[in-house]
């Protein structure tokens, strides 16, 4: 048994935590409920039915399975349309593809939430030298950064008065030390983009944002949003795709660029992943409820064995998936992702190290014992091997194998 090998005053801990985090784990189930709710109701309207599931190959013209499914994720994320699609292989994909499909020589992308994600930087062009990035394409890239973990509306109306085309949030705290930007901070600011210029696409990357909330940025006024599905919405059933959500005539443009003008959404085989898509956002909203309870569980467990740098604290109000924790030393990130490598049920065995990851500027330390490769709705932790050597822990498809994996790394942490 994995329990018999954890220190006592750890299971003690873990013990307490059931009390002491009761009315936290109460409040994230009555989200999950809100969000099943408009889910199954998605699915009722949609008249979702057995023969949405065939495989329909080729070319894949009339896939009604195909067109509910995104009928579905428009309708769960508040906008009028979706591509859903096993042909977007990551959420990078998915942001490069909507980004060029909605920037054109000449236009002005405005990072509003500070540089993006990592895997972004390259494809926007701020560092490397690919013919493919925004920048070689002749688009203008601007960032303005967060005050104390908040736009700072002042900078962003005046740039906003000069002209731009696409206005970029990042939800997610991403690979960054900064807070997440909840739903309410993200439609105060688009307010005052719209009232200053109706134009402007407001484009949000929702990665591990998605139904942590009651309400998508889709609800409050973002014009296209963009995810993973080896992440929330895939429920840790899908095992591959993606999604970009939004306006009905971005979607026309972004599906033409997938596919090609005159074919948009028509085609695209499904490769027989209706199912796993239909029944991954049907799971999802307690996917990111047992991720939600496992975060909360190890920012408490971290934070009463005396850690400091636990962020967010574990009774801080959330708006997606990820906890972070500063270790001070590679050695320390690598013991603790081991331990979260240990107890994963796939490759429990992998000795976790170091290593360059396509994409990303740093080395990267990567605990990922998941079903679907690299999915991280799934149990897992990775961080860039850089000063203060943060870790950055997400998903756990049950509270229980959760508390197993953060008991078991803990454990480790402490030999
Ligand atoms: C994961 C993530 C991405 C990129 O998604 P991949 O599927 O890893 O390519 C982009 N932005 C944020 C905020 C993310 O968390």
């Amino acid at each position: 048994m994995i329990l018999d090998k954890i220190d006592e005053n750890l299971i003690k801990l873990s013990k307490d935590s059931k009390e002491a985090l009761k009315d936290i784990y109460q409040k994230i189930d009555e989200v999950c409920l809100y969000n099943s709710d408009r889910i199954l109701e998605a699915f009722i309207e949609n008249r979702v039915s057995y023969s949405d599931f065939a495989d329909i190959n080729g070319y894949g013209n009339f896939d009604e399975g195909r067109d509910k499914l995104e009928r579905i994720f428009a309708r769960v994320l508040g906008c009028e349309d979706a591509l859903v699609r096993s042909q977007i292989m990551s959420g990078t994909n998915a942001i490069y593809l909507g980004l060029s499909a909605l920037l054109k020589h000449g236009d002005t992308l405005l990072a509003i939430s500070g540089d993006p994600y990592d895997s972004l930087l390259e494809m926007i062009g701020i560092y490397g030298d690919s013919n493919q990035s925004l920048k070689a394409c002749g688009v203008k890239y601007e960032m303005i950064d967060l005050v104390d973990n908040d736009f700072d509306d002042e900078a962003i109306i005046s740039r906003v008065k000069k002209g731009v085309k696409v206005v970029e949030i990042q939800r997610s705290r991403g690979y960054a030390s900064r807070q997440s930007l909840a739903i309410a901070k993200i439609e105060r600011i688009i307010k005052k983009i719209k009232e200053t210029d109706p134009k402007v696409i407001v484009f949000v990357d929702n990665c591990y944002g998605e139904l942590v909330e009651k309400k998508e940025p889709g609800h409050v006024g973002a014009d296209i949003v963009v995810g993973s599905l080896m992440k929330n919405l895939g429920g840790g059933i899908a095992t591959t795709g993606g999604y970009i959500a939004g306006r009905k005539d971005l979607i026309k443009e972004v599906a033409e660029r997938l596919s090609a003008p005159g074919i948009g959404k028509d085609l695209g085989a499904n490769f027989n992943q209706n199912i796993n898509f239909f029944k991954g956002i049907f799971l999802a909203p307690n996917a990111v409820r047992n991720a939600l309870k496992t975060a909360v569980f190890a920012a408490y467990m971290l934070e009463k064995l005396g850690y400091q740098n636990v962020d967010p604290k574990f009774d801080e109000e959330r708006t997606d998936i990820i906890q972070t924790l500063e270790l001070g030393s590679e050695e320390k990130l690598v013991e603790f992702s081991q331990g979260i490598q240990s107890s994963s049920p796939i490759d429990s065995f992998v000795k976790v190290m170091s290593a360059p990851m396509p994409g990303y500027p740093f080395n990267e330390v990567m605990a990922a014992g998941s079903f679907t490769q690299g999915s991280t709705i799934e149990l897992s932790a990775d961080a860039p091997i850089i000063a203060p050597y943060r870790l950055y822990m997400q998903g756990g498809l049950t509270l229980e194998y959760g508390e197993l994996s953060i008991l078991l790394a803990l454990s480790n942490l402490q030999k």
